[in-house]
């Protein structure tokens, strides 16, 4: 399967495999436990945390894609860094991304800071910022590239490099790119963390979580973790995982496409003050985005002249929805500052230039002429109303 290209490795994934059947579409194993042939002997299932065929099969195909060692699937993006972290010991250090995910900003400070981890948030598009902030106790780095919501980019490479010069475990979420677009295992990965509810889902119908490792030694230490915490992918939902898949790259180019030409559109709006999108020239990391990813992504933001314009473009939309969450066919928007990002500290987000002005939009793969029209409407909607 390694030869043949991601588009058709990601159709492929379990085709034929179920050679009872030869079920085109693998099947969904529900049973909770599984006969063992003899004492001592086992089917390679024996309890389906543990392993179950619909995910391990989901599994698998993860690791190809990514091109990774060894894919796990989790309950959700959160169950998959939970299970990561838990790898590592009271008074270890980590430095993560500042314009980071702010559920995984929670999950680090909030829980695991409680447990004794300390961690330190770093804009991580600086790679002297992240090699000032090392310690002798520092065991990881966590990056987000492009970052959320003002779409920073962070060199892979270089900290790749600096991750490895020092021992550290390399961790990239890779959310916003998917594996079709950008590769963090080509520039020193150790770890690539999903959460699959976004674009590997794609449909706004899934919550579920992926951890491919590198090596075989990190994704057995990882399978530990998984199958002791125990936050797995239900079968169903690795079914709709794997469905999801067969369509990823052709969504993904959608998305690109799409979202450069929203980005565009903004760009020259009068009641636009700033657009952030990798693919704008305008973006001051546009090359590094360049050099290091197959496509820009659906993902960007931008700011309005107000506070309270942002407010009534959001009240304004009809086929935009106003709500969270990122990466399926429909195209989102939300308020950054109060919703995905609400349990950052206020300082942070100021220093980040996370305000009420600034909005995100998830861009979907509609036709772009309509997403288009319905922003200009809201924009003007929103100009009249003022
Ligand atoms: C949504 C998201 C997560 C958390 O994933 P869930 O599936 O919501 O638990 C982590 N990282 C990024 C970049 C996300 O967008």
């Amino acid at each position: 399967m390694k030869t043949l290209a991601r588009a058709t490795q990601a159709i492929h994934i379990g085709v034929g495999k179920d050679s009872a059947t030869g079920a085109i579409s693998y099947p969904i194993y529900p049973s909770a436990t599984y006969r063992h042939p003899g004492v001592g002997q086992s089917t390679g299932f024996d309890y389906s945390r543990s392993g179950n065929p619909t995910r391990q099969t989901l599994e698998e195909g993860l690791a190809v894609l990514e091109g990774g060692v060894r894919g796990l699937a989790f309950s959700s993006g959160m169950a998959a860094l939970t299970t990561l972290f838990l790898h590592f010991r009271t008074g270890d250090h980590i430095i993560a991304s500042e314009d980071i995910y702010g559920g995984t900003y929670r999950l680090l400070t909030l829980v695991l800071g409680n447990l004794g981890l300390h961690i330190s948030y770093v804009p991580t598009s600086d790679v002297a910022a992240v090699q000032a902030a090392m310690q002798p106790n520092t065991r990881a780095l966590l990056v987000e590239t492009p970052g959320n919501p003002l779409m920073g980019i962070s060199d892979l490479a270089a900290l790749g490099t600096l991750c490895r010069k020092h021992e550290l475990m390399f961790i990239v979420d890779n959310t916003f790119m998917t594996p079709m677009l950008q590769r963090p295992f080509e520039f020193g990965a150790d770890v690539v963390v999903h959460s699959a509810t976004k674009y590997l889902g794609g449909h706004n119908d899934v919550c579920a979580g992926v951890l491919v490792a590198r090596t075989a030694e990190l994704g057995e230490r990882l399978y530990f973790l998984q199958n002791s915490i125990g936050a797995v992918l239900s079968p169903q939902d690795c079914w709709l995982l794997l469905r999801s898949l067969k369509t990823l790259s052709l969504r993904m180019e959608r998305h690109n496409q799409n979202a450069m030409q929203i980005a565009q559109w903004l760009e020259k709006h009068p009641a636009v003050k700033a657009v952030h999108y990798p693919g704008l020239p305008s973006h001051p990391q546009h090359a590094l985005a360049q050099s290091q990813a197959s496509g820009f992504g659906g993902m960007l933001s931008f700011r309005v002249r107000s506070a309270q314009m942002a407010r009534k473009v959001l009240e304004r939309l009809t086929l935009i929805s106003f709500a969270e969450s990122l990466g399926g066919v429909e195209t989102l928007m939300t308020l950054p500052d109060i919703q995905t990002h609400g349990d950052i500290p206020r300082e942070q987000k100021d220093r980040l230039g996370i305000d009420e002005s600034l909005l995100r939009l998830s861009v979907g793969i509609e036709d772009v002429a309509d997403i288009i029209a319905d922003l200009e409407q809201a924009f003007a909607a929103a100009e009249r109303d003022a």
